[in-house]
């Protein structure tokens, strides 16, 4: 097969989610379909461990498959399926961010009980802004939840994005009967079993349940929306546009989970260009070339290794081919690579373009903030990846001022690395790191101490606004320790607001001063 068929089959994504909104179990009900397990069951046991804990570990911890599969793969309808994970806010660090950049499209889980919650906000409203097509799951279905158009304004609202139902549930939790699958014109009844009952709309007319006063209430409620709603436009939900949102319910029985599947494999985009230093590189491109998106410590207690995690970008990908690390120039040989599958940690010998994901040894030389390997010829690089607003900040001295040199050092190789951010107090000189997850710190402090055997001391400033000014516009004596002045590590001045209410008080005080929020969805 061709590097563009090869490239055509591939569907990179991430589900995104609260915890708790059934990531797990969508993720369960995939891999079923992807024959990777063959049973599935609710997982019960919750995160024990701090480090690495991803929701799979407990799926792989409770099948008996095995760990560190940050990415899983499988085959389906022909189609090859990369799933990338992404953990929930309680582990959340700016690696999260970062895997957004190594997918292709996102599915975003929503529990019907309680519509998009305040922690994950942030996250869904990354990928507006990045322009990654967003397919909604409305999951919980079988449970008493929120209105449907309620749901509907909710992610509007939040995302400024168009919604687009794909089907419309009738009834909820002990009155829910089915759905009105929009999409491809039918109804699915929820018999309360595995079976789901496929009934062409155009012979509905002959089915009791069109008795029913739900089912008259939602047949009428969809022409309302046929009329007042959006058009299906799938170039405006490639572009990030609009979400196509499937109602139903991943736990057994799952319901609306095999169409569901099967529309967004059919509509989810392929590996398309990325934009470089040179050109723009287009996945059949002959070349091999990938970025790091994220480096995991410590994956596996036994193995004390540290694993780069590349996405393929061009070419083919094949086990021991020399690339440079275009930032440095450096040749390397990749030997150890890992193709991250469920059912086995196989290596890998070769794999294609788009957005298949590799784990590569890390002897130490890798940035996360997205080093390109590229075939020994080429030079180009893709673009940095972004940096994330952090919104925890802590003081960070090191304990034993003896060790003041190991301590530069060390913050200087974390900060390269990606794996915090550090601000500098302004005009008094202080060291400020900023995370996006307390899984930040402490992976921090435990790094300083056994990398670079410094302990060191943090201090809590708390969670923080941060808005960035203009140059032009810094007036030292504008601030002091609530709304903290400090510069970041490209020397622009931003400040930290102590809270909403000072930040508010501070606008209302300086409107001719502009605050930029790198969050603002447009
Ligand atoms: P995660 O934290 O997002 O990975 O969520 P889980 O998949 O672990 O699900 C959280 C809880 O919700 C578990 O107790 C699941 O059994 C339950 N759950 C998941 N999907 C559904 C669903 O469709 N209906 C109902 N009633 N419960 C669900």
């Amino acid at each position: 097969m061709g590097l563009q068929d090869e490239v055509k089959k591939r569907k990179t994504f991430a589900i995104i989610s609260h915890p708790d909104a059934g990531k797990t179990t969508m993720t369960e009900k995939l891999l079923l379909f992807g024959n990777l397990i063959r049973t599935a069951g609710t997982v019960k046991a919750k995160k024990t461990g701090k480090y690495a804990t991803s929701d799979w570990m407990e799926i792989e911890k409770q099948r008996g498959i095995s760990v560190t599969s940050s990415v899983m793969n499988f085959e389906y309808k022909g189609h090859k399926v990369n799933i990338l994970d992404t953990p929930g806010h309680e582990d959340f660090s700016e690696d999260t961010y970062r895997t957004l950049t190594a997918v292709d499209s996102v599915v975003m889980i929503i529990d019907a009980t309680k519509g998009i919650e305040a922690q994950t906000i942030k996250l869904f409203k990354v990928c507006k802004m990045r322009g990654i097509p967003i397919f909604t799951f409305i999951n919980k279905l079988d449970r008493e939840g929120r209105e449907p158009l309620e749901l509907l304004d909710q992610i509007e609202d939040v995302l400024n994005i168009e919604t687009y139902p794909m089907n419309w549930p009738v009834g909820m939790g002990k009155r829910f009967l089915g759905i009105l699958d929009r999409y491809n014109d039918q109804f699915i009844k929820y018999n309360g079993n595995e079976d789901e009952t496929y009934i062409p709309m155009s012979d509905m007319s002959e089915d009791e349940l069109t008795e029913h006063p739900t089912y008259q209430e939602t047949v009428d409620e969809l022409a309302l929306l046929n009329e007042a709603g959006d058009q299906f436009s799938l170039d405006r939900v490639l572009e990030g546009e609009q979400t196509p949102v499937f109602f139903g319910s991943a736990l057994a029985p799952p319901f609306g989970v095999q169409t569901f599947f099967d529309t967004f494999i059919s509509m989810a985009p392929a590996p398309g260009p990325r934009r470089t230093t040179q050109e723009v590189i287009s996945p059949v491109y002959p070349d091999f070339s990938g970025f790091i998106f994220k480096i995991q410590a410590n994956m596996n207690p036994q193995h004390r290794d540290r694993i780069a995690f590349l996405r393929v970008c061009s070419g083919k990908f094949e086990r021991g081919m020399n690339v440079n690390v275009a930032r440095t120039g450096k040749s390397i040989r990749l030997g150890q690579t890992q193709q991250f599958v469920a059912s086995s940690r196989d290596t890998v010998e070769e794999a294609y373009a788009g957005g298949d994901i590799i784990g590569i040894y890390d002897p130490g030389i890798y940035r996360i903030g997205g080093d390109t390997l590229v075939e020994s010829k080429q030079t180009f690089e893709f673009d940095e990846l972004p940096q994330f607003p952090p919104e925890m900040f802590q003081r960070v001295t090191a304990k034993n001022v003896m060790k003041a040199k190991q301590f530069r050092k060390g913050i200087e190789q974390l900060v390269q690395e990606g794996a915090i951010q550090l601000f500098r107090g302004y005009p008094y000189d202080s060291m400020i790191i900023g995370a996006v997850g307390q899984l930040q710190y402490e992976v921090f402090q435990h790094r300083m101490k056994h990398e670079y055997n410094v302990e060191v001391l943090l201090e809590s400033i708390g969670e923080r606004i941060p808005r960035w000014l203009k140059k032009e516009q810094v007036d030292a004596k504008l601030f002091d320790e609530r709304n903290l002045l400090v510069k970041d590590r490209e020397g622009e001045f931003l400040v930290l607001f102590k809270n909403d209410f000072a930040l508010r008080w501070f606008i209302d005080k300086h409107p001719k001063i502009d605050l930029i929020d790198l969050y603002e969805v447009n």
